[in-house]
């Protein structure tokens, strides 16, 4: 049934992933699974077992998911040592070879598909169709970085230079895809790289590092290193022999970094505040679909998601659009991944502080339009939540909650509703519906955003036609974006080629 489904799911995914047969049996090799150990969520005992059970190799009635251990600052200096030592190696290998070692990568994560999204799901909460993407997208990575590798050498007259020691650290939030193309990236550019994962998707990050090393990479050029929220976490970061860091995370995480190195050559894509705006001229019933999409898939929990909808003039005051938000939202099933029928998932942690704001606490003259409920006793669960009079300036048009949460708000025109899109200090995705091209193409020149996303919905970039990446605070760093034609040489460094006499 586990594997029907996912294949089901796997087909009505759109885009141009070529792995979407789900033919191959998962193996499940190297993992057995939890039956009662202490779960995330009570019901993925019986997830487990489920899942289990479409796997041959896995071993029922286990303990644990796996089992991890927390490095050392020894073991961190360690790493790095090693790293710089694989560095001219993994140099000289040239880009042909490291572009077919991911290519291997990009057949290992198709053939554990199954694994990548049990554990994912019963790890994170992800839900079986948004961790499909995923895999799709990590195989999409691993295609594109090994293209772009190949590239890279046949620029004419310079030499490129890769760092010699990268280290990864990408979020919980999408263990999989962008564990893997921000591992695969200073792989194929050259790079020996030192994967650090979220301490809340360790096992995901475990799954990934077997497909890589499966695939040929030599265990020195690509290292995990699990270093919990620890000291070595802070060397390892720190270290000054580390040429590169790649982060996807909290603006904050990024600050907390510079301030233990302050010239950290830091690449990262942090944090979103994002609005999509609806005017006259839109697609009310497209874009109802897109926001409830984008605000509420993976339970709110992405950079990218939309948790701001501002509606122009009679947008506004659409009784349809409103009634197709508000049905469209509340329908939503609300479960664990072990349902296949879910469509909105747990959230990482129970919600508490900022979350349990959001997700409670209205700003003065707001109302529900939708009243989010807590639907388990420690606030893993949540209907989605929808409030109305937002206004600019308000705590929640400024405030990223990461959760399954949107606010409407109001503008009498659309270089109002720009005002208040790029009103907040980030500036990742951006949506616009509308089809009136002169709104579209004014919108395009005015609003301050990495991704800019018409008719459509502002989650879910394809690799290699939305690269992703971030302006203001999202961004810190040299801006290049994810999936996109010069991600891989602003990894590393240029030099002019010798003159040739
Ligand atoms: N790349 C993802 C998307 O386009 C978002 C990544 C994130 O949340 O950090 O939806």
């Amino acid at each position: 049934r586990f594997r029907a489904a996912v294949a089901a799911a796997t087909r009505t995914v759109p885009g141009p992933n070529r792995h979407q047969d789900l033919d191959r049996v998962p193996s499940g090799d190297g993992f057995t699974w939890s039956t009662d150990s202490d779960p995330a969520l009570p019901a993925n005992r019986a997830w487990a077992r489920e899942v289990a059970a479409a796997m041959p190799g896995c071993r029922l009635g286990a303990t644990t998911l796996g089992t991890h251990r927390v490095g050392t600052v020894d073991q961190a200096d360690a790493a790095v040592a090693a790293s710089l030592a694989a560095a001219p190696r993994w140099e000289a290998v040239g880009a042909a070879r490291r572009a077919e070692l991911l290519r291997e990568v990009a057949a290992e994560l198709a053939r554990r598909r199954g694994d990548l999204l049990a554990v994912a799901g019963h790890e994170t909460g992800k839900v079986i169709a948004e961790g499909d993407v995923e895999v799709s997208e990590a195989i999409d990575f691993a295609d594109w970085y090994a293209e772009q590798a190949e590239l890279l050498e046949q620029v004419d007259g310079a030499r490129y230079v890769p760092a010699r020691v990268s280290v990864v650290a990408p979020p919980w939030n999408f263990p999989l895809a962008i564990t893997t193309g921000s591992a695969l990236a200073p792989l194929a550019s050259g790079s020996p790289v030192i994967l650090k994962p979220a301490p809340q998707a360790r096992h995901c990050a475990a799954v990934i590092a077997e497909c890589i090393w499966a695939a040929g990479v030599p265990r020195d050029v690509f290292q995990l290193v699990d270093t919990g929220e620890e000291e070595a976490g802070r060397r390892l970061i720190s270290h000054p022999d580390v040429d590169r860091v790649i982060l996807t995370g909290a603006h904050d995480t990024a600050k907390l970094f510079r301030s233990w190195r302050q010239d950290l050559p830091l690449l990262a894509e942090t944090s979103g505040k994002n609005a999509i705006i609806v005017t006259e001229n839109g697609d009310y019933d497209l874009a109802a679909a897109d926001i409830v999409a984008s605000a509420f898939g993976h339970a709110g929990q992405k950079c990218s998601a939309a948790s701001l909808v501002i509606l122009v003039g009679q947008a506004y005051r659409s009784k349809r659009l409103r009634t197709q938000i508000l049905d469209a939202a509340s329908s939503l099933r609300v479960g664990g991944p072990e349902d296949l029928s879910t469509q909105l998932g747990p959230v990482i942690e129970p919600a508490s502080g900022k979350l349990q704001d959001g997700l409670t606490r209205l700003d003065p003259g707001q109302n529900w339009a939708l009243e989010p409920h807590r639907l388990d006793r420690e606030g893993r669960f949540w209907s989605p939540g929808v409030r109305a009079g937002v206004r600019p300036g308000d705590r929640y048009h400024l405030t990223e909650y990461f959760g399954p949460i949107t606010g409407i708000m109001y503008a009498p025109d659309l270089a109002t509703a720009v005002q208040y899109q790029n009103g907040t200090a980030y500036g990742l995705t951006a949506g616009l519906h509308s089809l009136d091209p002169g709104e579209i193409s004014w919108w395009c020149d005015h609003v301050d955003a990495g991704n800019l996303y018409v008719n459509r919905g502002i989650t879910g970039a394809i690799v290699g036609r939305q690269p992703f990446g971030g302006w203001k605070k999202s961004a810190v760093g040299p801006g290049a974006k994810a999936g996109g034609p010069n991600y891989l040489a602003v990894l590393g460094a240029w030099r002019p080629a010798p003159l040739r006499t």
